[in-house]
């Protein structure tokens, strides 16, 4: 099993040193769940509801194969960057401040997180935030009105699988 690496290329406005060390426990969770092998059992067994897939020309296809969902979301390339295969996670991240009740978004390769939330919530709850919106990142994609079948989209399957997993851990600086 290939071991993942995850790296921050560009943290931007963790103005607070508390901020970048709270990004940095994130992270080791964020490095800790995806490499168990209960979270590639997990998706290898998941019920996709919506397996849609937008390539860099904006093309949608359908990934009907849970291995192939697998197989990008821990090894293949982040979109935009002309990156090839490399095991790593390579996260942009941007707080910003705003009033909408969101708790971020993404634009392209960048992760956008409300830098409130950031502060307020836990770093569980921001390590499945940050896992959502990479997949999106990687191309996978799901309904912007709640429906039926979101929740069981790519990107919100995956982060309740990796939000499960990390229930059940113990970590230092959570406690
Ligand atoms: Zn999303």
């Amino acid at each position: 099993m290939e071991k993942i690496n995850v790296k921050f290329n560009q943290l931007l406005n963790f103005t607070k040193e508390t901020d970048v060390k709270k990004a940095e426990s994130v992270k080791l969770l964020i490095t800790d769940v995806i490499n168990t092998p209960e979270f590639r059992t997990r998706i290898l067994n998941a019920d996709f509801k919506d397996r849609r897939f937008i390539d860099e020309r904006g093309e949608y296809s359908e990934i009907n194969d849970n291995q192939e969902i697998l197989n990008k979301i821990i090894a293949e390339k982040e979109q935009y960057t002309g990156e090839t295969v490399d095991y790593e996670w390579d996260f942009n991240i941007c707080l910003y401040r705003s009033l909408t009740g969101e708790v971020g978004h993404r634009k392209k390769e960048t992760i956008f997180t409300k830098k409130r939330k950031f502060r307020n919530l836990s770093h569980r709850f921001i390590a499945s935030h940050w896992i959502h919106e990479y997949t999106h990142v990687l191309g996978f994609t799901h309904d912007y009105k709640r429906t039926e079948r979101r929740p069981y989209s790519v990107p919100y399957l995956i982060s309740t699988i990796a939000n499960t997993i990390l229930e059940g851990k113990e970590y230092e600086f959570l406690n």
